[in-house]
């Protein structure tokens, strides 16, 4: 076991460790699937190497509906199995690997035609429940007209005859990548953002590593391992065409939006699932809001940036008010995010009815590449990567064993919770806000309020997001790997979605914070914060666009925190 702390002196020694040891894998991109690649691999007891571009979960894994799910829709298709997996991983995830960060959620079912729709719904819920759905959850309960509206007063009373309340589970995705990542390097694996691959090296026709620029400063080096795993979600076919060999599937982009709303402007105790014409819209309590979404168009632009429309936000709000008895407008919004869906290509049918199930794919001796799935499954996804790179390892594979490794801050969580109480008055902190601090941190919430000691300043909410404390941004830089102001305000917190400034208000504090840890000069924070502000407005302006083309001409037009980054690479 060595260093979980993501710190400025953590990142240096990586560099030397990425330059100067041999290593079993160098797993490339620090989503879901790579942070698990990286500690499926570590936890075998390979040395494994993990190099993000940009910051961890910055892709695809911050921007999810954020539902670990059996996927009801996939039971409609028949792919039990997949529904089975999933909710396998669901229930590992709430009980033994993630308690502290993923949490059951219910939701209803309104139910809008007499006859036939009651119990077919009733049947699939059954199967969700038998399947291993309802363990550490309750299972489906059938509602009355009346009864469904008392659980959500804020549906239109034409708008359902019944409903059916279920449960699944949610976490906040950026932070439970960034724990993943942060567990592989508790057990030994170099973790490294603003790391991007920028070549492939090879020993004859076998690839035996990558050589990596470091995005903040320029340097590169090489590093070298006996195969390389791409987990780059809808990046693959940029690095499969860098890498030079003949990929085995190909990889491409869905957009799918969300907005996020106050929660007191629509009244339930539930979420809401409804199905749309083309798939279903989620509505999902998070914290003191709702999220609603999501969209599902093919989306051929920037990778990076994917940005909303205008006729994206207004399809969602058009589907939620077909049930709303208050609709919601435009200045009811308060956040906004876009992210692409890696879908496996080749197949012709329409965007949303392609499979999510994953490939893995051993490209090239010494190159397996893994894509598609969703969020929920990465464990398993991550376990296949690993199996496949198999033949490229010179010792004996050990299992995987990640179904029995709890990630850092899941140790001691439940008797935390019950001694918030005692915290809070130890720390000088409501109960309210050691239970929230304990929803993101867990058991490591004791090495955030370390930094707090003699510098009560820092247990103060920040001043324009005061769902967090200041201690939490110091934090971010000097445990979490947060290396720009954007990481922080985006990723390590949810400021940019969860407030209607969207982080521009707070940005100065934020920046000093984290410049702190980071030894930014003043300069420094200043060029974050311009870098931030510009970067919110180019969001909203996208917003206001009609068509993906002009959103994206305007959302690219901001300045990118990672200046050095290669886009496309090679
Ligand atoms: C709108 C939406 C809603 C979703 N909702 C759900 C849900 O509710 N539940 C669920 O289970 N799933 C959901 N999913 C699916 C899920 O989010 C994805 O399957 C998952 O996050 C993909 O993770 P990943 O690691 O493959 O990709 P990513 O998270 O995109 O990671 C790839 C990483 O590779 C890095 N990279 C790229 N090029 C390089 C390079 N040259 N060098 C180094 N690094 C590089 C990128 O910077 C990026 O961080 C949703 C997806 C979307 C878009």
């Amino acid at each position: 076991m060595t260093e979980s702390k993501l710190g400025p002196a953590a990142r240096e020694k990586a560099w030397g460790r990425l330059s100067g040891e041999t290593f079993d894998l160098v797993v490339i991109g620090g989503g879901v699937v790579g942070a698990g690649t990286a500690l499926d691999a570590a936890t075998r007891g390979l040395r494994v190497a993990l190099v993000e571009a940009r910051d961890l979960a910055s892709g695809t894994s911050s921007r999810s509906s954020k539902l670990f799910h059996g996927g009801l829709r996939y039971l409609e298709q028949l792919e039990f199995g997949l529904v089975r997996e999933a909710l396998r991983e669901r229930e590992l995830m709430l009980t033994r690997l993630a308690p502290h960060l993923v949490k059951p959620v219910s939701f209803l079912y309104p139910l809008t035609h007499r006859g036939w729709e009651r119990p077919y719904t009733a049947s699939g819920l059954f199967l969700y429940d038998t399947m291993g759905g309802a363990r550490s959850v309750p299972g489906q309960k059938h509602l009355t007209k009346a009864g469904a509206l008392r659980l959500v007063p804020a549906l239109k009373r034409d708008a359902l005859i019944g409903g059916i309340r279920y449960y699944d589970a949610q976490a906040d995705d950026a932070r439970h990548t960034m724990t993943v990542a942060r567990t592989a390097a508790h057990y030994g694996a170099v973790v490294r953002t603003s790391t991007q691959v920028v070549e492939f090296l090879r020993e004859a026709d076998r690839v035996s590593g990558v050589r990596v620029r470091d995005v903040e400063d320029g340097r590169e080096t090489e590093i070298h391992a006996n195969a390389v795993i791409n987990c780059t979600g809808v990046w693959t076919d940029e690095l499969q065409r860098l890498s030079g060999s003949r990929g085995r599937f190909r990889v491409r982009a869905s957009k799918g939006v969300h907005v996020v709303v106050p929660r007191d402007r629509i009244v339930s105790e539930s979420g809401i699932i409804l199905r749309t014409e083309k798939s279903v819209l989620f509505v999902i309590p998070w914290r003191n809001h709702w999220i609603v979404g999501t969209t599902d168009t093919d989306w051929h632009l920037d990778l990076s940036h994917p940005a909303a429309t205008q006729n994206d936000i207004d399809y969602i709000l058009d589907q939620v008010n077909t049930v709303l008895a208050t609709p919601l407008t435009h200045d009811d919004i308060e956040g906004v995010y876009a992210g692409l869906r890696p879908l496996l290509a080749g197949e012709s049918e329409e965007t949303s009815k392609l499979s999510r199930e994953h490939a893995v794919a051993r490209v090239a001796p010494g190159l397996v590449a893994i894509a598609g799935g969703k969020y929920t499954t990465y464990r398993v996804m991550a376990a296949d990567a690993v199996n496949s790179a198999a033949v490229d390892l010179p010792g004996r594979l050990q299992p995987s064993i990640t179904d029995k490794v709890p990630l850092l801050g899941a140790d001691g969580y439940h008797a935390l919770v019950n001694q918030a109480d005692h915290l809070g008055a130890q720390a000088g902190l409501h109960p309210y806000r050691v239970r929230h601090l304990l929803d993101r941190y867990g058991s490591l919430v004791f090495e955030v309020l370390a930094l707090a000691e003699g510098r009560p300043e820092l247990l103060r909410p920040i001043e324009h997001a005061p769902d967090y404390l200041a201690v939490e941004a110091v934090y971010a830089a000097s445990h979490e790997g947060a290396l720009h102001l954007e990481d922080v305000l985006a990723r390590r917190t949810r400021i940019s979605i969860e407030y209607p400034h969207r982080g521009v208000d707070c940005a100065e504090q934020v920046a000093r914070l984290v410049g702190e840890a980071l030894g930014w000069t003043e300069e420094t924070v200043l060029h974050e914060v311009k870098v931030y502000t510009a970067r919110v407005a180019a969001e909203r302006d996208s917003q206001t666009q009609p068509s993906d083309e002009a959103a994206d001409a305007r959302r690219s037009s901001a300045p990118e925190a990672r200046a050095r980054l290669t886009e496309p690479v090679g």
